[in-house]
């Protein structure tokens, strides 16, 4: 059993990670963003009542982000461990969460602000079945179409100039300390963030302590 937190400023390819590590590691990947999004496209009460926060970059209330982690986490489907991406986003959470789970190392993928904007503003997510692109390093086959089912990219709501300035003040102000946090704890893998995919995954897995990352399709 494996239980990691996946932190890092917007952009730095938290859920790309989360998701190439969880899948090689049968890891449940929970991305608190990713259900609070499904919750506002599927006009579910939580939507709605994290919509207007959500679209301006504003953090959604604990109480409200900790009954969503601890439902998710209660359905124990995780047999195998969980890798959690967008949470502990500040103090309070960071607390909460390590009174309930032990954890086995968190993963921090570290990237300049400057990077950031370029990146987060050319992001573009698919209407249908939620598959990541961005127009500069993984650009769809057919321009504004999803490679996998077809549909519509569109631009996350909070993936303006605006909404990411105060994102990342946000992140600095309220999610910052949790790294101190974690870091008196933990053990942290600080990652540049800056090189490929798969570099930084290998990366993650030799910090970890992991078997080593095996492209798709390669033989074991
Ligand atoms: P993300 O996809 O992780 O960038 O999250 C998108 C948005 O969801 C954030 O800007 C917040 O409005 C909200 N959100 C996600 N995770 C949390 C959290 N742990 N605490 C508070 N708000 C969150």
């Amino acid at each position: 059993m494996r239980k990691y937190v996946i932190m890092g400023v917007q952009g730095s390819g938290k859920g790309t990670q989360a998701g190439m590590l969880a899948a090689d590691l049968d890891l449940v990947h929970i991305a608190v963003g990713d259900i609070f999004r499904w919750n506002v496209q599927h006009h579910t009460k939580l939507g709605a009542q994290v919509r207007r926060t959500m679209a301006a970059g504003l953090l959604v209330s604990d109480d409200l982000v900790q009954g969503v982690v601890s439902e998710r986490l209660s359905q124990h489907d995780w047999n195998y461990g969980f890798i959690i991406d967008g949470f502990p986003r500040n103090e309070r959470q960071a607390e909460f969460f390590l009174e309930s789970y032990d954890i086995d190392g968190v993963i921090h993928l570290e990237l300049p602000d400057s990077e950031v904007r370029r990146r987060v503003l050319a992001r573009r997510l698919c209407s249908g079945c939620g598959m990541d692109y961005n127009l500069i390093a993984s650009s769809p086959r057919v321009p504004g179409q999803c490679d996998a089912c077809g549909a519509a990219l569109v631009a996350r709501e909070d993936d303006t100039e605006e909404a990411l300035a105060v994102r990342l003040r946000e992140y600095h102000e309220k999610t910052n300390p949790v790294l101190a946090i974690f870091g008196r704890k933990e053990y942290v893998a600080t990652i540049d963030a800056r090189p490929g995919r798969e570099q930084i995954q290998q990366e993650i897995r030799t910090r970890l302590g992991l078997p080593p990352y095996r492209p798709a399709g390669e033989a074991a």
